[in-house]
Protein backbone atom coordinates (compact mmCIF):
# COMPACT_ATOMS: atom_id res chain seq x y z
CA UNK A 1 0.00 0.00 0.00
CA UNK A 2 1.29 3.81 -0.68
CA UNK A 3 -0.16 5.85 2.01
CA UNK A 4 0.80 9.86 2.42
CA UNK A 5 2.82 9.94 5.70
CA UNK A 6 2.39 13.60 7.36
CA UNK A 7 5.89 12.90 9.11
CA UNK A 8 7.55 13.00 5.66
CA UNK A 9 5.29 15.10 3.68
CA UNK A 10 5.49 12.19 0.82
CA UNK A 11 3.19 9.14 0.06
CA UNK A 12 5.24 6.33 0.62
CA UNK A 13 5.07 2.48 0.74
CA UNK A 14 3.63 1.85 3.92
CA UNK A 15 5.95 -1.26 6.08
CA UNK A 16 5.86 -1.93 8.77
CA UNK A 17 8.40 -3.19 11.77
CA UNK A 18 6.91 -6.80 11.82
CA UNK A 19 5.98 -8.00 8.61
CA UNK A 20 2.67 -8.33 7.95
CA UNK A 21 1.90 -7.15 11.38
CA UNK A 22 0.46 -3.54 11.78
CA UNK A 23 0.36 -1.92 14.96
CA UNK A 24 -1.90 0.79 14.88
CA UNK A 25 -2.93 3.71 17.17
CA UNK A 26 -6.03 6.06 17.53
CA UNK A 27 -6.62 9.16 19.08
CA UNK A 28 -10.13 8.67 20.95
CA UNK A 29 -12.60 10.99 21.30
CA UNK A 30 -13.03 13.43 24.44
CA UNK A 31 -16.31 11.82 25.90
CA UNK A 32 -17.86 15.33 27.49
CA UNK A 33 -20.20 15.45 24.97
CA UNK A 34 -21.30 13.94 21.75
CA UNK A 35 -19.12 13.37 18.89
CA UNK A 36 -20.21 15.31 15.82
CA UNK A 37 -20.40 14.08 12.12
CA UNK A 38 -16.92 15.85 11.78
CA UNK A 39 -15.45 13.71 14.82
CA UNK A 40 -17.06 10.73 12.71
CA UNK A 41 -15.78 11.64 9.43
CA UNK A 42 -11.90 10.99 10.76
CA UNK A 43 -13.51 7.41 12.58
CA UNK A 44 -15.25 6.15 9.32
CA UNK A 45 -11.63 6.92 6.73
CA UNK A 46 -9.79 5.29 9.91
CA UNK A 47 -12.23 2.31 9.99
CA UNK A 48 -11.92 2.08 6.32
CA UNK A 49 -7.90 2.08 6.46
CA UNK A 50 -8.38 -0.56 9.16
CA UNK A 51 -10.24 -2.80 7.01
CA UNK A 52 -8.46 -2.17 3.79
CA UNK A 53 -4.95 -3.27 5.82
CA UNK A 54 -7.37 -6.75 7.09
CA UNK A 55 -8.33 -6.89 3.53
CA UNK A 56 -4.63 -7.02 2.13
CA UNK A 57 -3.74 -9.62 4.29
CA UNK A 58 -2.40 -8.20 7.10
CA UNK A 59 -3.63 -8.60 11.25
CA UNK A 60 -3.62 -5.38 12.47
CA UNK A 61 -3.96 -4.49 16.32
CA UNK A 62 -5.73 -1.30 16.78
CA UNK A 63 -5.71 1.00 20.00
CA UNK A 64 -8.06 3.25 21.30
CA UNK A 65 -7.89 5.74 24.25
CA UNK A 66 -11.02 7.78 25.44
CA UNK A 67 -9.94 11.22 27.05
CA UNK A 68 -11.82 10.61 30.02
CA UNK A 69 -9.18 13.13 31.58
CA UNK A 70 -7.12 15.69 31.27
CA UNK A 71 -8.06 17.33 27.65
CA UNK A 72 -7.96 21.66 28.88
CA UNK A 73 -10.63 23.52 26.41
CA UNK A 74 -7.10 25.04 24.77
CA UNK A 75 -4.97 23.24 23.16
CA UNK A 76 -2.23 25.00 25.27
CA UNK A 77 -1.81 23.94 29.05
CA UNK A 78 -4.73 26.72 30.15
CA UNK A 79 -8.08 26.48 30.90
CA UNK A 80 -10.72 24.60 32.30
CA UNK A 81 -10.51 20.85 31.91
CA UNK A 82 -13.18 19.81 29.15
CA UNK A 83 -14.60 16.84 31.55
CA UNK A 84 -15.20 19.06 33.95
CA UNK A 85 -17.34 21.51 32.05
CA UNK A 86 -19.38 18.65 30.32
CA UNK A 87 -20.30 17.82 34.16
CA UNK A 88 -20.88 20.83 35.22
CA UNK A 89 -22.82 21.59 32.36
CA UNK A 90 -24.96 18.17 33.41
CA UNK A 91 -25.13 18.32 36.84
CA UNK A 92 -23.56 14.63 36.48
CA UNK A 93 -20.26 13.44 38.16
CA UNK A 94 -17.40 13.40 35.38
CA UNK A 95 -17.47 9.47 35.49
CA UNK A 96 -20.85 9.80 34.60
CA UNK A 97 -20.31 12.02 32.29
CA UNK A 98 -17.53 9.93 30.24
CA UNK A 99 -19.59 6.75 30.64
CA UNK A 100 -22.88 8.25 29.04
CA UNK A 101 -20.57 9.83 26.22
CA UNK A 102 -18.18 6.77 26.13
CA UNK A 103 -21.66 4.39 25.04
CA UNK A 104 -22.89 7.12 22.98
CA UNK A 105 -19.66 7.45 21.16
CA UNK A 106 -20.09 3.37 20.61
CA UNK A 107 -23.49 3.69 19.57
CA UNK A 108 -23.07 6.01 16.88
CA UNK A 109 -20.08 4.05 15.55
CA UNK A 110 -22.11 0.99 15.21
CA UNK A 111 -24.81 2.70 13.04
CA UNK A 112 -21.86 4.08 10.93
CA UNK A 113 -20.16 0.55 10.68
CA UNK A 114 -17.33 1.84 12.50
CA UNK A 115 -15.83 -1.73 14.45
CA UNK A 116 -15.05 -1.01 17.72
CA UNK A 117 -10.92 -0.97 18.07
CA UNK A 118 -9.13 -4.28 19.45
CA UNK A 119 -8.26 -2.00 22.48
CA UNK A 120 -10.27 0.12 23.92
CA UNK A 121 -8.81 2.43 27.26
CA UNK A 122 -9.95 4.55 29.17
CA UNK A 123 -7.40 7.62 30.21
CA UNK A 124 -8.31 7.31 33.86
CA UNK A 125 -7.09 3.63 33.94
CA UNK A 126 -3.66 3.91 32.84
CA UNK A 127 -1.90 6.44 35.31
CA UNK A 128 0.78 4.02 37.24
CA UNK A 129 1.81 3.88 33.24
CA UNK A 130 1.99 7.63 32.45
CA UNK A 131 3.84 8.01 36.18
CA UNK A 132 6.38 5.58 35.28
CA UNK A 133 6.86 7.43 31.92
CA UNK A 134 6.96 10.88 33.31
CA UNK A 135 9.80 9.22 36.12
CA UNK A 136 11.90 8.11 33.30
CA UNK A 137 11.39 11.22 31.79
CA UNK A 138 12.86 13.45 34.97
CA UNK A 139 15.59 11.12 35.04
CA UNK A 140 16.70 11.42 31.98
CA UNK A 141 16.75 15.04 32.00
CA UNK A 142 13.69 15.23 29.88
CA UNK A 143 11.31 17.03 32.34
CA UNK A 144 11.66 19.70 34.95
CA UNK A 145 9.11 20.38 38.16
CA UNK A 146 7.75 23.63 38.59
CA UNK A 147 4.87 25.55 40.17
CA UNK A 148 3.47 22.71 40.95
CA UNK A 149 3.27 20.72 37.49
CA UNK A 150 5.68 18.63 35.73
CA UNK A 151 6.41 19.98 32.36
CA UNK A 152 8.52 18.71 29.22
CA UNK A 153 11.65 20.11 28.36
CA UNK A 154 10.92 20.86 24.41
CA UNK A 155 14.76 22.36 24.20
CA UNK A 156 16.34 19.14 24.94
CA UNK A 157 15.17 17.96 21.85
CA UNK A 158 16.94 18.36 18.14
CA UNK A 159 13.82 18.15 16.28
CA UNK A 160 10.28 19.21 17.79
CA UNK A 161 8.61 21.16 15.03
CA UNK A 162 7.62 17.51 13.22
CA UNK A 163 4.52 18.75 11.80
CA UNK A 164 4.68 22.12 12.41
CA UNK A 165 3.18 24.09 9.38
CA UNK A 166 2.55 27.24 11.57
CA UNK A 167 4.44 29.89 11.88
CA UNK A 168 6.91 30.19 15.13
CA UNK A 169 5.43 33.44 15.90
CA UNK A 170 1.96 31.55 15.75
CA UNK A 171 3.04 29.04 18.55
CA UNK A 172 4.15 31.73 20.85
CA UNK A 173 1.42 31.31 23.73
CA UNK A 174 0.63 34.42 24.64
CA UNK A 175 -0.57 35.62 21.20
CA UNK A 176 -3.51 33.61 20.78
CA UNK A 177 -6.56 35.33 22.49
CA UNK A 178 -7.62 34.09 25.26
CA UNK A 179 -4.49 31.91 26.26
CA UNK A 180 -2.62 33.62 29.17
CA UNK A 181 1.38 32.59 29.74
CA UNK A 182 2.54 30.04 32.21
CA UNK A 183 5.49 31.65 33.67
CA UNK A 184 6.65 28.45 34.84
CA UNK A 185 7.58 27.14 31.76
CA UNK A 186 11.33 26.93 30.25
CA UNK A 187 10.58 27.30 26.61
CA UNK A 188 7.18 28.23 25.16
CA UNK A 189 6.79 24.60 23.61
CA UNK A 190 7.00 23.01 26.81
CA UNK A 191 4.23 21.27 27.97
CA UNK A 192 2.29 19.67 30.96
CA UNK A 193 3.02 16.04 32.18
CA UNK A 194 1.48 16.24 34.80
CA UNK A 195 -0.98 18.75 37.19
CA UNK A 196 -1.19 19.23 40.51
CA UNK A 197 -3.92 20.15 42.62
CA UNK A 198 -1.96 23.55 43.28
CA UNK A 199 -2.67 24.32 40.08
CA UNK A 200 -6.56 22.98 39.29
CA UNK A 201 -8.55 23.23 42.66
CA UNK A 202 -11.52 21.96 41.30
CA UNK A 203 -10.24 18.70 39.41
CA UNK A 204 -12.35 16.15 40.44
CA UNK A 205 -9.99 12.87 39.58
CA UNK A 206 -6.82 12.88 41.34
CA UNK A 207 -4.20 10.91 41.82
CA UNK A 208 -1.26 10.28 43.82
CA UNK A 209 2.05 10.75 42.30
CA UNK A 210 5.77 11.64 43.14
CA UNK A 211 4.78 15.36 42.75
CA UNK A 212 1.64 15.45 44.74
CA UNK A 213 -1.78 14.50 44.22
CA UNK A 214 -2.76 15.66 40.70
CA UNK A 215 -3.77 14.69 37.02
CA UNK A 216 -2.13 13.67 33.98
CA UNK A 217 -1.61 16.03 30.74
CA UNK A 218 -3.83 15.12 27.03
CA UNK A 219 -0.70 14.22 25.55
CA UNK A 220 0.67 11.91 28.16
CA UNK A 221 -2.64 9.31 27.58
CA UNK A 222 -2.17 8.45 24.28
CA UNK A 223 1.85 8.20 24.74
CA UNK A 224 1.35 5.79 28.10
CA UNK A 225 -1.78 3.72 26.31
CA UNK A 226 0.31 3.09 23.03
CA UNK A 227 3.61 1.91 24.61
CA UNK A 228 1.60 -0.71 26.43
CA UNK A 229 -1.17 -2.28 24.26
CA UNK A 230 1.21 -1.35 20.62
CA UNK A 231 5.06 -1.95 22.25
CA UNK A 232 7.32 0.02 21.42
CA UNK A 233 7.22 0.18 17.66
CA UNK A 234 4.40 1.82 16.44
CA UNK A 235 3.51 1.16 12.68
CA UNK A 236 0.67 3.82 12.16
CA UNK A 237 -0.67 6.52 14.41
CA UNK A 238 -4.54 7.88 13.11
CA UNK A 239 -5.86 11.07 14.49
CA UNK A 240 -7.80 14.49 12.90
CA UNK A 241 -5.28 16.69 11.31
CA UNK A 242 -6.28 19.13 14.15
CA UNK A 243 -4.16 16.62 16.43
CA UNK A 244 -1.27 17.03 14.78
CA UNK A 245 -0.01 19.38 16.76
CA UNK A 246 0.36 20.13 19.52
CA UNK A 247 -0.54 16.99 20.52
CA UNK A 248 1.02 14.32 18.15
CA UNK A 249 4.06 16.29 17.79
CA UNK A 250 4.12 16.20 21.76
CA UNK A 251 3.38 12.45 21.92
CA UNK A 252 6.53 11.75 19.39
CA UNK A 253 8.74 14.06 21.69
CA UNK A 254 7.66 12.09 25.17
CA UNK A 255 7.67 8.45 24.09
CA UNK A 256 11.06 8.86 21.90
CA UNK A 257 12.49 10.78 24.76
CA UNK A 258 11.82 7.54 27.14
CA UNK A 259 12.05 4.81 24.70
CA UNK A 260 15.51 6.15 23.16
CA UNK A 261 14.71 5.13 19.77
CA UNK A 262 12.59 6.25 16.92
CA UNK A 263 8.61 5.11 17.79
CA UNK A 264 5.91 5.56 15.14
CA UNK A 265 6.88 5.37 11.44
CA UNK A 266 3.79 6.39 9.90
CA UNK A 267 1.24 9.50 10.47
CA UNK A 268 -2.01 9.38 8.97
CA UNK A 269 -4.22 12.35 9.47
CA UNK A 270 -7.94 13.00 8.22
CA UNK A 271 -8.65 16.25 7.07
CA UNK A 272 -11.88 18.25 8.74
CA UNK A 273 -15.39 18.55 7.71
CA UNK A 274 -16.41 22.28 7.46
CA UNK A 275 -19.54 23.49 7.08
CA UNK A 276 -20.04 26.74 5.07
CA UNK A 277 -19.48 28.67 8.37
CA UNK A 278 -15.99 26.73 8.72
CA UNK A 279 -14.89 24.07 11.38
CA UNK A 280 -17.08 21.59 13.47
CA UNK A 281 -16.63 22.00 16.80
CA UNK A 282 -17.40 20.54 19.96
CA UNK A 283 -16.50 23.15 22.10
CA UNK A 284 -19.18 25.65 20.08
CA UNK A 285 -22.23 23.69 21.38
CA UNK A 286 -24.04 23.70 18.36
CA UNK A 287 -23.54 20.71 16.14
CA UNK A 288 -24.73 18.11 13.81
CA UNK A 289 -25.19 14.63 15.27
CA UNK A 290 -25.97 11.22 13.91
CA UNK A 291 -28.99 10.88 15.89
CA UNK A 292 -29.83 14.54 14.12
CA UNK A 293 -29.45 12.57 11.02
CA UNK A 294 -31.60 10.03 11.87
CA UNK A 295 -34.23 12.52 13.07
CA UNK A 296 -34.34 14.32 10.21
CA UNK A 297 -34.79 10.49 8.13
CA UNK A 298 -31.40 10.21 6.83
CA UNK A 299 -29.91 6.26 7.16
CA UNK A 300 -26.68 6.51 8.75
CA UNK A 301 -25.16 4.75 5.98
CA UNK A 302 -25.98 7.90 3.84
CA UNK A 303 -23.35 9.85 5.96
CA UNK A 304 -20.71 6.97 5.39
CA UNK A 305 -21.44 6.94 1.76
CA UNK A 306 -20.70 10.80 1.50
CA UNK A 307 -17.55 10.32 3.41
CA UNK A 308 -16.17 7.44 1.25
CA UNK A 309 -16.92 10.25 -1.81
CA UNK A 310 -14.23 12.04 -1.19
CA UNK A 311 -10.66 11.86 -0.09
CA UNK A 312 -9.63 11.76 3.32
CA UNK A 313 -6.63 14.68 2.64
CA UNK A 314 -9.54 17.08 1.28
CA UNK A 315 -11.38 19.44 3.67
CA UNK A 316 -15.02 18.06 2.89
CA UNK A 317 -17.43 20.87 3.09
CA UNK A 318 -20.76 19.47 4.55
CA UNK A 319 -23.95 20.44 3.55
CA UNK A 320 -27.84 19.10 3.36
CA UNK A 321 -27.98 19.16 -0.35
CA UNK A 322 -24.57 17.33 -0.69
CA UNK A 323 -26.19 14.34 1.94
CA UNK A 324 -29.29 14.35 -0.38
CA UNK A 325 -27.04 13.60 -3.39
CA UNK A 326 -25.18 11.28 -1.38
CA UNK A 327 -28.81 9.55 -0.01
CA UNK A 328 -30.13 9.43 -3.74
CA UNK A 329 -26.88 7.98 -4.94
CA UNK A 330 -26.87 5.27 -2.10
CA UNK A 331 -30.34 3.93 -2.72
CA UNK A 332 -30.31 3.69 -6.30
CA UNK A 333 -27.31 1.48 -5.94
CA UNK A 334 -29.39 -0.34 -3.44
CA UNK A 335 -31.86 -0.81 -5.91
CA UNK A 336 -29.52 -1.98 -8.82
CA UNK A 337 -28.35 -4.52 -6.46
CA UNK A 338 -31.45 -5.38 -5.03
CA UNK A 339 -32.58 -6.18 -8.42
CA UNK A 340 -29.78 -9.33 -9.04
CA UNK A 341 -30.65 -12.10 -8.65
CA UNK A 342 -28.54 -14.15 -6.31
CA UNK A 343 -29.64 -17.49 -7.92
CA UNK A 344 -28.52 -16.51 -11.02
CA UNK A 345 -25.69 -18.42 -12.15
CA UNK A 346 -22.93 -20.19 -10.34
CA UNK A 347 -20.16 -17.54 -8.99
CA UNK A 348 -16.96 -17.26 -11.68
CA UNK A 349 -14.17 -17.15 -8.67
CA UNK A 350 -11.51 -15.81 -11.06
CA UNK A 351 -13.50 -13.14 -11.88
CA UNK A 352 -14.33 -12.15 -8.45
CA UNK A 353 -10.39 -12.24 -7.91
CA UNK A 354 -9.51 -9.97 -10.50
CA UNK A 355 -12.40 -7.66 -9.32
CA UNK A 356 -10.49 -8.25 -5.62
CA UNK A 357 -6.97 -7.51 -7.00
CA UNK A 358 -7.76 -4.10 -8.92
CA UNK A 359 -9.46 -3.27 -5.86
CA UNK A 360 -6.27 -3.35 -3.28
CA UNK A 361 -4.42 -2.13 -5.88
CA UNK A 362 -6.98 1.43 -6.53
CA UNK A 363 -7.79 1.76 -3.07
CA UNK A 364 -4.09 0.70 -1.87
CA UNK A 365 -2.99 4.14 -3.70
CA UNK A 366 -3.30 6.61 -0.55
CA UNK A 367 -6.63 5.08 0.50
CA UNK A 368 -8.12 6.32 -2.61
CA UNK A 369 -12.11 5.87 -1.41
CA UNK A 370 -13.72 7.55 -4.32
CA UNK A 371 -12.24 4.98 -6.59
CA UNK A 372 -13.49 2.39 -3.74
CA UNK A 373 -17.31 3.53 -4.42
CA UNK A 374 -16.67 3.29 -8.59
CA UNK A 375 -15.56 -0.20 -7.65
CA UNK A 376 -18.77 -0.78 -6.98
CA UNK A 377 -20.04 0.27 -10.42
CA UNK A 378 -17.31 -1.41 -12.54
CA UNK A 379 -18.82 -4.63 -10.51
CA UNK A 380 -22.56 -4.29 -11.72
CA UNK A 381 -21.24 -3.33 -15.24
CA UNK A 382 -19.41 -6.70 -15.05
CA UNK A 383 -20.53 -9.15 -17.92
CA UNK A 384 -21.24 -11.76 -15.65
CA UNK A 385 -23.89 -13.40 -14.14
CA UNK A 386 -25.66 -12.04 -11.11
CA UNK A 387 -24.12 -14.26 -8.44
CA UNK A 388 -20.84 -12.80 -9.75
CA UNK A 389 -21.62 -9.61 -9.19
CA UNK A 390 -23.58 -9.86 -5.77
CA UNK A 391 -19.87 -12.19 -4.39
CA UNK A 392 -17.91 -8.49 -6.27
CA UNK A 393 -19.99 -6.73 -4.42
CA UNK A 394 -19.68 -8.56 -0.86
CA UNK A 395 -15.77 -8.74 -1.41
CA UNK A 396 -15.60 -4.80 -1.45
CA UNK A 397 -18.16 -4.24 1.05
CA UNK A 398 -15.58 -5.99 3.51
CA UNK A 399 -14.17 -2.33 3.24
CA UNK A 400 -16.15 -0.36 2.54
CA UNK A 401 -18.53 -1.59 4.77
CA UNK A 402 -21.82 0.24 3.69
CA UNK A 403 -24.33 -2.52 4.10
CA UNK A 404 -24.65 -3.20 0.64
CA UNK A 405 -25.93 -6.75 0.86
CA UNK A 406 -27.92 -6.39 3.85
CA UNK A 407 -29.50 -3.27 2.31
CA UNK A 408 -30.04 -4.58 -1.16
CA UNK A 409 -32.08 -8.03 0.62
CA UNK A 410 -33.96 -5.68 2.89
CA UNK A 411 -35.44 -4.03 0.20
CA UNK A 412 -36.04 -7.11 -1.64
CA UNK A 413 -37.94 -8.08 0.89
CA UNK A 414 -40.11 -4.68 1.04
CA UNK A 415 -40.76 -5.01 -2.58
CA UNK A 416 -42.21 -8.22 -1.96
CA UNK A 417 -44.29 -7.35 0.50
CA UNK A 418 -46.02 -5.66 -2.06
CA UNK A 419 -47.41 -8.50 -4.23
CA UNK A 420 -50.50 -10.01 -5.96
CA UNK A 421 -52.98 -12.62 -6.21
CA UNK A 422 -55.52 -13.08 -8.97
CA UNK A 423 -58.50 -15.36 -9.25
CA UNK A 424 -60.25 -16.67 -11.87
CA UNK A 425 -62.69 -14.19 -12.26
CA UNK A 426 -59.66 -11.90 -13.11
CA UNK A 427 -59.74 -9.97 -9.15
CA UNK A 428 -56.54 -9.12 -8.45
CA UNK A 429 -55.05 -8.69 -4.59
CA UNK A 430 -52.41 -6.39 -3.54
CA UNK A 431 -51.04 -6.88 -0.15
CA UNK A 432 -48.37 -8.21 2.06
CA UNK A 433 -47.33 -11.53 0.32
CA UNK A 434 -49.68 -13.47 2.84
CA UNK A 435 -51.58 -16.35 0.84
CA UNK A 436 -53.76 -17.08 3.37
CA UNK A 437 -55.27 -13.30 4.05
CA UNK A 438 -54.59 -13.28 0.12
CA UNK A 439 -57.14 -16.31 -0.71
CA UNK A 440 -59.94 -14.89 1.93
CA UNK A 441 -59.80 -11.51 0.66
CA UNK A 442 -60.84 -12.79 -3.15
CA UNK A 443 -63.02 -15.01 -1.43
CA UNK A 444 -64.83 -11.50 -0.26
CA UNK A 445 -64.75 -10.04 -3.61
CA UNK A 446 -66.34 -13.46 -5.03
CA UNK A 447 -69.08 -13.06 -2.56
CA UNK A 448 -69.67 -9.64 -3.00
CA UNK A 449 -69.82 -10.26 -7.06
CA UNK A 450 -72.19 -12.89 -6.01
CA UNK A 451 -74.67 -10.50 -4.45
CA UNK A 452 -73.78 -12.46 -1.64
CA UNK A 453 -73.31 -9.65 1.16
CA UNK A 454 -73.73 -11.61 4.09
CA UNK A 455 -70.86 -13.73 3.58
CA UNK A 456 -68.49 -10.44 2.08
CA UNK A 457 -69.47 -8.86 5.48
CA UNK A 458 -68.54 -12.15 7.81
CA UNK A 459 -65.05 -12.24 5.67
CA UNK A 460 -64.47 -8.30 6.19
CA UNK A 461 -65.31 -8.87 9.97
CA UNK A 462 -63.05 -11.83 10.47
CA UNK A 463 -60.41 -9.83 8.42
CA UNK A 464 -60.53 -6.82 10.72
CA UNK A 465 -60.34 -9.49 13.75
CA UNK A 466 -56.81 -10.60 12.51
CA UNK A 467 -55.63 -6.93 12.27
CA UNK A 468 -55.70 -6.60 7.93
CA UNK A 469 -57.78 -3.84 6.24
CA UNK A 470 -58.98 -3.81 3.10
CA UNK A 471 -59.54 -1.29 0.71
CA UNK A 472 -61.62 -2.06 -2.17
CA UNK A 473 -60.19 -1.06 -5.79
CA UNK A 474 -61.33 -1.07 -9.40
CA UNK A 475 -60.52 -4.79 -10.35
CA UNK A 476 -59.66 -5.87 -6.98
CA UNK A 477 -58.64 -4.88 -3.45
CA UNK A 478 -55.40 -3.99 -1.69
CA UNK A 479 -54.81 -5.26 1.74
CA UNK A 480 -52.43 -4.14 4.59
CA UNK A 481 -52.07 -4.72 8.56
CA UNK A 482 -52.52 -1.81 10.44
CA UNK A 483 -52.02 -1.88 13.95
CA UNK A 484 -54.92 -1.29 17.07
P1 LIG B 1 -12.07 14.97 20.08
O1 LIG B 1 -13.25 14.21 20.61
O2 LIG B 1 -12.31 16.45 20.05
O3 LIG B 1 -10.82 14.61 20.81
O4 LIG B 1 -11.90 14.56 18.55
C1 LIG B 1 -12.00 13.24 18.09
C2 LIG B 1 -11.38 13.10 16.71
O5 LIG B 1 -12.08 13.89 15.75
C3 LIG B 1 -9.92 13.56 16.63
O6 LIG B 1 -9.20 12.64 15.83
C4 LIG B 1 -10.02 14.92 15.96
O7 LIG B 1 -8.83 15.24 15.31
C5 LIG B 1 -11.16 14.68 15.00
N1 LIG B 1 -11.88 15.90 14.55
C6 LIG B 1 -12.23 16.98 15.28
N2 LIG B 1 -12.93 17.87 14.54
C7 LIG B 1 -13.04 17.35 13.30
C8 LIG B 1 -13.66 17.78 12.06
N3 LIG B 1 -14.33 18.91 11.97
N4 LIG B 1 -13.56 16.97 10.98
C9 LIG B 1 -12.89 15.78 11.06
N5 LIG B 1 -12.30 15.32 12.19
C10 LIG B 1 -12.36 16.08 13.29
ZN1 LIG C 1 -3.72 11.15 20.97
Amino acid sequence: MYLYNSATHKKEEFKTHTPGHVEMYTCGPTVYHFAHIGNLRSYIMEDVLEKYLRYAGYDVNRVMNITDVGHLVSDADEGEDKMLKGARREHKTVMEIAQFYTDAFFSDCEKLHIKRPDVVQPATGCIPEYIRIIEGLMEKGYAYFAGGNVYFDSSKLDRYYIFNDHDEEDLAVGVREGVEEDTNKRNKNDFVLWFTKSKFEDQALKWDSPWGVGYPGWHIECSGISLKYNGEYLDLHCGGVDNAFPHHTNEIAQSESYIGHPWCTHWFHVHHLNTASGKMSKSKGEFLTVSLLEEKGYDPMAYRFFCLQSHYRKALVFSWENLDNAYGAYKKLIARIAALKPEDGAVDEAVVKAHHDKFVQQVGNDLNTSMAVTALYDALKEKTNDATRLAILADHDAVLSLGLLEHAAAKRAEDAKAKTAETADGFTVTGEGDAAIDALVLQRLEAKKARDFATADRIRDELKAQGVEVTDIKGGAIWKRVTA
